[in-house]
């Protein structure tokens, strides 16, 4: 194997599952008698707003009562200390990474508390209910939408994503089910470009088959060892 120095994270629901955040296909995937699939896309927002913003409203007002776990804190500590380049690419819309103290990350499906407006593209940041509060401050059109990615639209920063993974050594998947394109496919572009791959995660997933190695048990465990191991001495 040659020698590590650049290295790419991906992160899905699975890292913040022990902070109290459901994940989608677990057995809580539904909402309120919904696939939460048919919640999460444009059609969805155009037919049915009032339910699209409940959601969110729900997931954004969900976040304020958790904390970055042992998983996340760890991985803000490779972030400090990681002399290399490091991305962590997230899947999640919660800002657990950012609290926890990472910097070196992207958030490819958005971020719950971003808003941005479908008139004018204006994005601002977000607290609260969203479902009341639809006039955008810069066109005052009553247009503004959680700055999420819904299933259907092109996830955000695929070109720096991509050249990361193309010049990584390691890449690193952990808590993602494995069935979301594009981010299910970056495993086998990093091999391709001759990185070593490692997968941590509770299940085996969808992707397991092309990763060199799986690790199975939880995030909070897994995350802290691993980091452990590629920093050894390092304060
Ligand atoms: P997913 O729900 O499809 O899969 C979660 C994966 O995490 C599963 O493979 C499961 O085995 C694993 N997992 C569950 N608990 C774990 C733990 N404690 N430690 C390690 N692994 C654990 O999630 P996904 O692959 O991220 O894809 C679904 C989409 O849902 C993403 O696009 C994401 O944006 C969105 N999502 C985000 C959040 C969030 O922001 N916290 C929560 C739910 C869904
Ligand atoms: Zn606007």
């Amino acid at each position: 194997m040659r020698d590590i120095e650049n290295i790419v994270v991906l992160t899905g629901a699975g890292i913040s599952a022990e902070s109290g955040l459901a994940t989608f296909r677990g057995p809580d995937g539904l909402w309120e008698g919904h696939r939460v699939e048919d919640v999460c896309t444009p059609e969805a927002l155009a037919a049915n707003p009032a339910l699209v913003h409940r959601f969110y409203d729900a997931r954004r007002a969900a976040l304020a009562q958790v904390r970055p776990n042992a998983a996340h804190d760890a991985l803000a500590r490779l972030d400090r200390v990681w002399t290399g380049d490091l991305l962590i690419v997230t899947q999640n819309v919660d800002d657990l990474h950012e609290r926890a103290g990472a910097t070196r990350m992207l958030h490819m499906h958005g971020e719950l508390l971003s808003a941005l407006c479908a008139a004018c593209g204006t994005r601002m940041p977000w607290a609260g209910d969203m479902h009341d509060r639809l006039t955008c401050p810069a066109c005052a059109a009553p247009a503004l939408r959680p700055d999420i990615v819904f299933f259907g639209e092109m996830p955000y920063q695929m070109e720096r994503i991509d050249a990361a993974i193309a010049t990584c050594d390691l890449f690193v998947s952990i808590g993602t089910s494995g069935a979301v394109y594009p981010a299910a496919g970056f495993v086998r572009t990093a091999r391709h470009h001759g990185a070593a791959t490692l997968e941590l995660n509770l299940d085996p997933s969808a992707s397991s088959i092309y990763f060199d190695r799986t690790r199975i048990g939880p995030a909070g465990t897994l995350v802290p060892a691993w980091v452990n191991e590629m920093l050894g001495g390092i304060a």
